[in-house]
């Protein structure tokens, strides 16, 4: 079975050869036994991009992306030429993340917004998919808000994924209608998430995308944990049940989908064998 988890966040305690291991360690421990590992590591902020560009560079089959997550929007100095340092880097494959958290930062909306088009911007000129976060308190605003960006965005020829998706089924179908693809985390597994598992059944194969966006999210049993990649089998698990497929048939359909949306299709994959795995 494949893997390829389209997001997740390095904290740099570990170092990245220690964390691949320990991924792959708790992947075996979870009953999942992948052939192929494929990683984006995600920047939220300038530092975190810095560091997700260092696992990408350290381990097999990993890109990265660099952004600014809303939730640290107001703490950013708005100068993003800080961020053309990753411009030309052969692992860079998104933008991101980039987006509108109304739920966590109401407060700081105004400047989000800035935020999130100044670097939908800089998507266009790199050339990039973007990674686009979008949260609210249950009233639609950032998602009313990130839609009417991500229109302009995709009328200028903008590609783009909403991940960690959280909203109902009628903000699916507006996502999908503008060619957007949607990652599916842990949450597909809490008990009220019922919207979630139901996109997650309703979404056309060619669209989806797993990820764990650890270390947050674990997925059931191991929610309120720490979360890593090597729980992803757990969640592409519970996603081939609802969809009612097999799940080596649903990662297969995922990984093309990952490996389609950031423009890495044909790269050589490290198989992994018995002695990558520390378990
Ligand atoms: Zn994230």
């Amino acid at each position: 079975m494949q893997l390829f988890d389209t997001h997740f966040h390095y904290s740099g305690e570990a170092s990245p050869a220690e964390y691949r291991s320990k991924i792959l360690t708790e992947a075996l421990g979870a009953g999942v036994f992948p052939s192929t590992l494929e990683l984006n590591a995600v920047g939220g902020d300038f530092l975190e991009s810095l560091r997700a560009r260092e696992f990408a560079h350290a381990v097999p089959d990993c890109i990265f992306s660099a952004g600014v997550h809303p939730g640290s929007a107001e703490g950013f100095s708005g100068d993003i030429s800080e961020f053309e340092i990753f411009r030309n880097d052969p692992l860079l494959a998104a933008v991101g993340e980039l987006g509108l958290d109304y739920y966590y930062t109401p407060e700081t909306a105004e400047k989000q917004r800035k935020v999130f088009a100044g670097f939908l911007k800089l998507a266009l000129e790199w050339n990039k998919p973007a990674i686009v976060h979008l949260r609210d308190q249950g009233d639609d605003a950032a998602f009313r808000d990130g839609m009417a960006l991500l229109e302009e965005f995709v009328s200028s020829g903008g590609r783009f994924e909403v991940h960690c998706f959280t909203g109902s089924w009628e903000w699916a179908e507006k996502i999908l209608e503008l060619g957007g693809y949607i990652g599916i985390t842990g949450m597909v597994t809490f008990r009220k998430a019922g919207n979630i598992r139901e996109t997650a059944h309703r979404l056309p194969a060619d669209r989806l995308l797993l990820e764990t966006d650890s270390p947050y999210l674990a997925p059931i049993p191991y929610r309120g944990k720490e979360n890593h990649p090597g729980y992803l089998g757990l969640i592409a698990a519970h996603v081939a049940e609802i969809r009612g497929v097999s799940i080596s048939e649903l990662c297969q359909i995922a990984c093309s989908n990952s490996r389609r949306f950031f423009g890495v299709e044909g790269r050589e994959l490290q198989t992994l064998k018995k002695e990558d795995f520390y378990g």
